[in-house]
């Protein structure tokens, strides 16, 4: 059975570096991971969290290890920014005060803190001394885009783990060899993934997200005829298709709480009700970027047919509605329906509500695309 560190994909130095420090002893307390989205970040922070917790550093086969890796382990913490422009203050006093309690079920804790590039002034002050000096039993694993992006007095506190971008042919050779799919599909499952390997791997064992991403690319497909009823119908139904696999984890935490309650602390039942909301809306946001890096593949791939250059195209299962698409508009048109998918994504990014930027989204790609304003 490979260890946890087996994990980190694509990432050969890392993986090496955590797994020697953690045999060796050698752990700190304060780790910013550096590396741009689909680096593989999370998947090591969780690797390392479980070689922390996992009484034999991090085997990979333990009931530890696998709570750990289906991230339901109450002594790892998940922190994403919950303000609309990054972490509020309050936030991060919150998971300080956290910091002083006992570990629930392990003699440490891990806290895993997503972007904190989206960490301003204010609040890291409110954080420094934890991050100087935190409780014995916890280390914190920060993660931001780049060492520059993340305030110096943070840098200067932790120790820096580079992440390098992974190449998407690199990625996608990758995800085939895990996963027996052919080429092609990976490809396709790298960039509805937004070029995650982690991701992939969920996404091409789901029926439900593969259907997802036929049902995302069958509406773009109908933008062309569709009034504002008909885009606005689209997108709630988009919504509840993206809302559809919380339900089951709702009811996975909720039942396991109900089974756990009689022996927990009333305190430990906040902790994880609190841990279950947090995955909850992480979880509900990869949804919404997912639909927009479904688009934004398909809208390249119709870019590739406009500039005549079809080879290029990824989504090949579905070339016909993409030669169709791509005949009824141009290059520049193409390109302004792709600038409307990087706003939704920077407005998901900032916790704007993602239903209403779906509407949007939409409107914008169908009147980028066929608009009267915008001949070819
Ligand atoms: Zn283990």
């Amino acid at each position: 059975m490979a260890d946890v560190f087996a994990q980190i994909y694509g990432q050969t130095r890392v993986r090496d570096f955590l797994r020697a420090s953690v045999a060796s002893g050698r752990v700190t307390h304060a780790y910013l991971f550096t590396g741009p989205a689909g680096s593989n970040k999370t998947q090591a922070a969780y690797a390392l969290a479980a070689a922390l917790l996992c009484d034999q550093g991090g085997c990979g086969a333990c009931p530890t290890c696998e709570r750990v890796r289906a991230r339901r382990h109450p002594d790892v913490r998940y922190f994403a920014p919950e303000g609309a422009g990054g972490y509020l203050v309050d936030q991060i006093r919150e998971i300080v005060a956290d910091t002083a309690l006992a570990p629930i079920q392990s003699d440490r804790k891990v806290y895993i803190i997503d972007r904190v590039d989206l960490l301003g002034t204010s609040a890291a002050n409110a954080f420094l001394k934890t991050l100087e000096e935190p409780p014995d039993d916890v280390v914190i694993i920060l993660m931001g885009r780049t060492r520059e992006s993340v305030l110096p007095t943070i840098v200067s506190r932790c120790s820096v783990v580079p992440f390098r971008h992974i190449p998407a042919t690199e990625a996608a050779a990758i995800l085939a060899q895990r996963t027996g799919a052919s080429p092609e599909l990976a490809k396709i499952a790298i960039e509805a993934c937004a070029g995650s390997i982690t991701r992939g791997i969920e996404f091409l064992k789901s029926n439900e997200r593969l259907a997802f991403r036929r049902d995302v690319i069958e509406m773009l497909a109908r933008l062309d005829t569709a009034d504002t009823w008909d885009v606005i119908g689209m997108a709630s139904q988009l919504v509840l298709a993206a809302k559809a696999p919380l339900d089951s984890v709702r009811e996975a935490n909720e039942a396991k709480l109900a089974q756990d309650a009689d022996f927990l602390a009333k305190s430990a039942i906040r902790q994880i009700e609190a841990r279950n909301k947090r995955e909850l809306t992480a979880r509900s946001k990869e949804s919404f970027s997912q639909i927009a890096a479904i688009t934004a593949s398909f809208l390249r791939d119709v870019l590739a047919v406009c500039a005549e250059t079809p080879d290029l195209v990824i989504n090949y299962d579905v070339q016909d509605t993409i030669e169709a698409v791509a005949a009824r508009t141009c290059e520049p048109n193409v390109a302004r329906a792709l600038k409307a998918v990087q706003a939704f994504n920077e407005a998901i990014a900032f916790n704007v509500s993602p239903e209403t930027c779906l509407d949007a989204m939409l409107f914008e790609i169908g009147e980028a695309l066929y608009g009267t304003h915008s001949p070819c």
